[in-house]
């Protein structure tokens, strides 16, 4: 099979807050040592809902990309590009398009719930219904294996891996497959292409996943076979197509979710986020100037921490002692506001400070981080290549 490789992107349209880091960046750096990663800044998305404004895009790309590397991302581990500088998304975008049922667009959930969000835009544009097959097209050129998202993404998950099988049903058919595959099957040696056609029985005719499994872990490990030869093995064990594309998995992050300054979604354009490597002073002063709950009018009144927006912020930041203290002291009126948000203060200080050191270099230097993109470029472009090179062969497109 191919190997396994995660792959995820965010769109430039703004600069990042932490509600980004607890909801998606936090998971980024958790992955980038676990297994191969491809994050990319996603500025053909960003165009589909400001096509009519993009000049915050490039701006919010290069911000976002220093956010990435402050935070922790490690161009060392990871492959950081932009979307745009890989033009084989759009021609997999394009191509995928002309098989892709219009309803199963139409029927995705964020779809018309983004239409309703975003009600001051025209979004009955081809590009923004077209979004959703972008995506599929960004993950599908890389064969990856997981998608990191949150719920309300896995039926795009769906999607792409529905767009992915019937892309193989369609083109997978190899002229003289069968043969092909038998004889790759000799390649294997005796003693295991007998296991190989033992275990392809036992899955086709019983359904044995098992046997299906322990058939994969097998061509994983034969090295003599090509390439080729590997993937039509693994498509004549489920039946009797090539696998061009690879069907991603969703990877379900369980991410902290914190809130805006007043309780609802952190968002800049709600006034209520506090940036990335916001300044220390106005950390403080943001924080102590959150609203709380409403019957604390007096220091001496009792409060309820599940009505109070700071509480939130507790619940990502603060120990199982300070938790309780803040819990005791709040019901009892024993604390008043101001010290209750200290913790909290320290806490994102304390977490910032790495992020200001981290950054300081690429702002002084905005080479180092075009450097960095220039290689993740690169690197990003050789593989949507080699996968673009078999799309194009199975559609009849491979003219030289
Ligand atoms: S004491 Fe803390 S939890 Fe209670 S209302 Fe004040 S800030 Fe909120």
């Amino acid at each position: 099979m191919y190997p396994d490789r995660v792959v995820s992107g965010m769109r430039p349209t703004g600069s990042m807050h932490l509600g980004h880091y607890h909801g998606a960046l936090a998971n980024w750096i958790k992955m980038q040592a676990e297994q191969p990663c491809l994050f990319f800044v996603a500025d053909w998305h960003a165009l589909t809902t400001h096509y009519d404004d993009p000049s915050v895009i490039e701006r919010s790309t290069w911000d976002m990309l220093v956010d990435w590397l402050a935070a922790g991302i490690d161009p060392s581990q990871a492959t950081l590009f932009i979307q745009s500088r890989v033009p084989e998304h759009a021609e997999l975008h394009l191509l995928l398009s002309m098989a892709t049922p219009l309803g199963w667009l139409e029927r995705v959930p964020t779809y018309k719930d983004q239409i309703d969000n975003l009600a001051n835009k025209d979004l009955a544009t081809y590009g923004f219904l077209g979004y959703p097959l972008l995506q599929a097209a960004d993950v599908l050129i890389y064969r990856a294996s997981e998608v990191p998202v949150g719920e309300d993404q896995v039926p795009h998950i769906e999607m792409m891996r529905e767009i992915a099988r019937r892309f193989n049903y369609l083109y997978g058919k190899e002229k003289g497959f069968e043969e092909k595959a038998q004889e790759a099957v000799k390649k294997l040696g005796s003693k295991r292409a007998r296991l190989y056609n033992d275990l392809r029985t036992q899955f086709q005719q019983d359904g044995d996943a098992e046997a299906l499994e322990q058939a994969k872990a097998m061509l994983d490990d034969a090295h003599s076979l090509s390439m080729v030869d590997r993937e039509r093995l693994f498509g004549y064990l489920e039946g009797s197509r090539k696998l061009i594309l690879v069907e991603p998995q969703a990877k379900l992050t369980a991410a902290a979710r914190l809130p805006g300054l007043d309780g609802r979604k952190m968002s800049k354009s709600y006034g209520n986020a506090i940036a990335l490597r916001e300044e220390k002073d106005v950390v403080t002063k943001k924080i102590r100037t959150m609203p709380t709950d409403p019957a604390r009018v007096r220091r001496s009144d009792p409060g309820e921490p599940a009505r109070c927006p700071v509480w939130q912020f507790h619940q990502v930041y603060s120990d199982g002692p300070t938790q309780e203290w803040v819990v005791k002291g709040c019901q009892s009126a024993g604390i008043g506001c101001i010290e209750c948000k200290q913790p909290v203060i320290d806490a994102i200080i304390r977490e910032q400070e790495p992020m200001h050191e981290r950054a300081q270099p690429y702002l002084d230097d905005p080479s180092l981080v075009r450097a960095i993109v220039a290689d993740g470029n690169d690197v990003a472009r050789k593989l949507a290549q080699e996968t673009m090179r078999d799309v194009r062969e199975a559609m009849g497109l491979a003219y030289f």
